[in-house]
């Protein structure tokens, strides 16, 4: 028997998520459904609002609802350190340590050279101007412990030369082919710590 159409909208629909196979998105469509019809709406604005109301930052790239951010508007933080991250998620990951005070640059990316992902369509020549201007003493390369983060972190470190920077690569520790933000607090604090002196 076929599915009546508004379910089967739904479902796939719900398919679109990340891990989210097809027998997931059934359980997910069958609970909406038991739901109260406005919890069932309030799920659906808080989606269109955060679509509609967040934004990259334009300065460090951070997700965020206000320009600059709240971290890049934020006096008491330390204008000297620059910590560089693939994704906004690696930036929460990092804010809930509590350990670093410094600010972030986002990337939104890593290059992928097989899958069509170049230095252009990552956020390093924003960088590079921020370096020009800003106060900025240290670089620390936080892209994830994987292939792509180390060639990603490799390039940037190799653009900086020549600067009157220190650039620093978070330490190892961080499981191999992870991403920064399933890493625990305890561990993310270490490789933060523990970060050395990067030279290409
Ligand atoms: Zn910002």
């Amino acid at each position: 028997m076929a599915l009546p159409e508004p379910l089967a909208r739904l479902i796939h629909e719900l398919g679109r998520l990340p891990g989210v196979g097809p027998k997931s998105a059934q359980r997910l469509a069958f609970f909406l459904l038991s739901q109260d019809l406005s919890v069932v709406e309030g799920f659906a604005a808080a989606i269109v609002r955060a679509k509609k109301e967040l934004f990259p930052c334009p300065q460090c790239f951070h997700i965020t609802d206000r320009a600059p951010c709240g971290i890049c508007a934020d006096p008491e933080r330390d204008r000297s350190l620059l910590l560089v991250v693939e994704e906004p998620k690696d930036v929460f990951a990092l804010e809930r340590t509590r350990e670093y005070h410094g600010l972030y640059h986002v990337l939104g990316g890593s290059l992928q050279p097989l899958r069509g992902v170049g230095p252009e369509m990552l956020h390093i020549e924003e960088l590079l101007r921020r370096l020009d201007k800003e106060p900025i003493q240290e670089v620390i390369l936080a892209t994830d412990p994987d292939v792509e983060g180390d060639t990603t972190a490799l390039y940037v470190a190799r653009l900086l030369q020549g600067r009157p920077l220190k650039v620093t690569r978070i330490a190892r520790g961080l499981p191999m082919g992870g991403d920064i933000d399933y890493a625990d607090d305890v561990t993310l604090v270490r490789s933060l710590e523990g970060r050395r002196e990067f030279l290409p």
